[in-house]
């Protein structure tokens, strides 16, 4: 390995520091998610991708084809397009399509034996429906994150060798529900979700056998749950239609190919921002082990991506680290990133529960505490899907 974890102090808790220097560019490490689930809407809209692993199902024709609602469109290039759709698989009882058999062999003996329910005209009283259903209410999109995400620990947890093992695991991430130092509590946790907590809560229950794992159950358990995925998930993107944009902007073209190929894409983009908006990849959450030992800082040195176009994630290099640098990413999106350290600070506390000391806010540490009128705006339209 070429970095390591360390405990830095009791505020921070631990990071990720490189034990070599890497180059700007250069990929950190890899890792396979512990447990990765597809946004809710993203599924129900018909963003077809394994319910595994993430990896797109269509073609990247068919891809650009649904998101323009252009079905007669033709995509120059096809062999660029890397989805094979001969090993695509589906789980005989529900019709839960896989990437392969592998996908459906793993998530069969991790937790799909457990959470697996049949298609059948009773579909609408199966507790783990509904309780997808009552998220998709409650959480319009953009989405940062599931609800099913917690029935897939929770079996994961059940159909383990050890399952004491595999609870520990969980619990290394960081599931606490408030900061005691600075007196944040996690915002799903706040007054303004309470109902929306407590019915998803209940409908949980309903849709789990409490066999190993009923202190997750308790109301105490389930706030614990939402605060681990709160501040651990990592959001996951896939597309067949990107993957094969960036393959086909690396091959060697002539002049006159690649003004006819940057046109070509220059009018596929247009056609898929107005039929889809900027919802474009199949998209999901995930839980990772390194990946959640890197902090934040507003002036992140590393980023994740997805450079297999499924929920292995690459840490990749943003500038040259050096060896015993401390690894960081921004837990902020771009946008929010450029904000105030104020607004920063607000959505870090709110959503990962600590207050930023990069040496962009210590910078900015005498900055005056305002949000300028267009955040208010964005603050008043706040919801769960922040
Ligand atoms: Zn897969
Ligand atoms: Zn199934
Ligand atoms: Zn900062």
């Amino acid at each position: 390995m070429d970095i390591e974890i360390q405990s830095i102090d009791n505020i921070k808790g631990k990071g990720l520091f490189a034990k070599k220097d890497f180059h700007a560019g250069s990929v950190i490490f890899e890792e396979d998610p512990v447990v990765c689930c597809q946004f809710s809407w993203n599924a129900a809209y018909g963003y077809k991708a394994c319910d595994h692993c993430l990896r797109p199902l269509e073609t990247a024709e068919e891809n650009a084809r649904r998101l323009s609602a252009k079905p007669e469109l033709h995509l120059p290039y096809p062999n660029l397009c890397h989805t094979d759709k001969s090993t695509i698989t589906y789980c005989s009882l529900c019709g839960i399509h896989y990437c392969s058999t592998k996908c459906q062999t793993t998530a069969y003996n991790q937790y799909h034996r457990t959470l697996c329910f049949e298609r059948k005209s009773d579909i609408d009283d199966h507790p783990l429906y509904q309780l997808n259903e009552m998220w998709k209410q409650m959480h319009y999109p953009p989405e940062t994150s599931t609800i099913m995400i917690i029935p897939r620990i929770l079996a994961t947890i059940q159909q383990a060798v050890n399952p004491e093992e595999a609870q520990a695991q969980f619990l290394e991430f960081c599931h606490r529900t408030v900061n005691e130092d600075s007196k944040i509590a996690h915002k799903f946790l706040g007054e303004k979700f309470v109902d929306q907590i407590s019915t998803l809560h209940n409908l949980l229950v309903k849709a789990m056998k409490p066999d190993g794992i009923s202190h997750f159950l308790t109301q105490e358990g389930f706030q614990t749950l939402i605060a681990l995925i709160g501040t651990n998930g990592q959001g996951v993107g896939t597309s067949a239609i990107s993957e094969w944009v960036t393959k086909s902007l690396q091959q060697q073209l002539s002049p006159e190919e690649t003004v006819k190929l940057d046109q070509f894409i220059d009018k596929l983009y247009e056609d898929m921002d107005s039929h889809s908006g900027s919802f474009l990849n199949n998209e999901g959450v995930a839980l990772y082990c390194l990946q959640s030992a890197c902090n934040h800082s507003c002036m992140p040195n590393a980023e994740a991506t997805y450079l297999h176009n499924n929920s292995k994630l690459s840490l990749v290099a943003l500038t040259d680290i050096s060896a015993g640098d401390e690894i960081c990413m921004s837990y902020l999106d771009e946008c929010t990133l450029q904000r105030s350290r104020y607004s920063r600070n607000k959505e870090l506390g709110e959503n990962y529960l600590f207050t930023c000391t990069c040496p962009k806010c210590e910078l900015q540490a005498h900055d005056p505490n305002v949000t300028s009128d267009e955040e208010e705006e964005d603050d008043e339209m706040d919801d769960m899907s922040e």
